[in-house]
């Protein structure tokens, strides 16, 4: 069995008096995707910086590829291809040169430089744009050369943090393919999102909230733990609704949802009583913006950070 590509191991870390992460453990197989799914103040990017050795933690423990990150940093480093939120590429350089003198950073030249360069262009299909200064790219091919480009010096595991802020649909879509691309070539890849449509297709999904992990495992299996229906009604006085459904309903942003095991037998009952004042309803499987309601009692979506 080859090494986890990532052990987290009892991780804490804060900021003065703010936890950011606390007590937080989890492995990566090596050549799967796990996606860090979590609202803003979870504590994706303080473990993304623990895991690619800019920030030292204050108790527990990471390995990086079979490394650990205090103790070996350096090849720690070696091992990992990383994008950040704030984009890094040259916008003034071509896309070409842009790899070339990353490339050149990690000791790369000659032929070995060229060779990798091209093959880099060609499996990330930005050879067509090779000439153009970065500036002119779409956010997405932008962020293709940014993964191309750290992925110069063959890296074991690719860490990015919120890969696909800004981008379209359809460029989530081509970074997903690539992603899969890169796990049949063997690369691990550990990403962090706060939107539960990226992190759906991925093989594992690493829940936060406030610091830490509250469920992890494939997203099918996370979202089946739940089981039943999820319906939602947008209804005229959604309150009312709500109280009328059960303790259990919530109403969100005028929205009412709530889970039952077979919508059929609440729909019609819930109609009847609500005559006329309903003007839709949803029914749906749960998904894991659910599995995060059930786990920390709020909404994905509401999660902003109040300082
Ligand atoms: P996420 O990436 O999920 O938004 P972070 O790891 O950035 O979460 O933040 C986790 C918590 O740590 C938040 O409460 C945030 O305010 C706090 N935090 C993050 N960075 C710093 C910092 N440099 N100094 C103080 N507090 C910080």
């Amino acid at each position: 069995m080859p090494a986890p590509a990532i052990e987290v191991n009892r991780l804490s870390h804060a900021y003065g008096s703010r936890r950011a992460l606390d007590d937080v453990s989890f492995e990566l197989t090596a050549g799967q995707s796990i996606a860090l799914l979590g609202p803003n103040g979870s504590g994706k990017t303080t473990l993304f910086r623990i895991l690619s050795t800019l920030l030292t933690p204050d108790s527990g423990s990471a390995r990086v590829a079979g490394f650990d990150v205090l103790t070996q940093a350096p090849d720690v480093r070696r091992s990992i291809g990383v994008t950040f939120q704030s984009p890094s590429i040259d916008r003034r350089l071509t896309v070409r040169e842009n790899l070339i003198y990353h490339g050149r950073m990690f000791g790369l030249n000659g032929a070995a430089l060229r060779r990798r360069t091209a093959e880099l262009l060609d499996a990330f299909r930005i050879a067509a744009r090779a000439d153009d200064v970065a500036e002119v790219l779409s956010g997405g091919l932008r962020r293709r050369v940014e993964i191309a480009k750290s992925m110069m010096h063959r890296p074991a595991v690719l860490l990015l943090d919120e890969p696909s802020t800004g981008l379209d649909p359809g460029a989530r879509d081509e970074l997903r393919r690539l992603f899969e691309q890169l796990n049949r070539d063997g690369v691990s890849i550990l990403f962090t999102t706060h939107l539960m449509e990226e992190a759906d297709p991925c093989q594992r999904v690493a829940i936060m909230n406030e610091g830490r992990l509250v469920a992890i495992g494939p997203p099918r299996e996370l979202c089946a733990e739940i089981g039943g229906d999820v319906l939602t009604f947008e209804a005229r006085e959604p309150r009312r609704l709500a109280q009328l459904i059960g303790p259990d309903a919530v109403c969100e942003a005028g929205v009412v949802r709530v889970e039952r095991p077979a919508a059929h037998r609440v729909l019609a009952e819930v109609i009847d009583a609500f005559d006329g004042r309903i003007d839709a309803v949803h029914v749906g499987r749960p998904t894991l913006a659910d599995v995060f309601r059930r786990h920390t009692g709020r909404g994905l979506e509401n999660g902003a950070e109040e300082n």
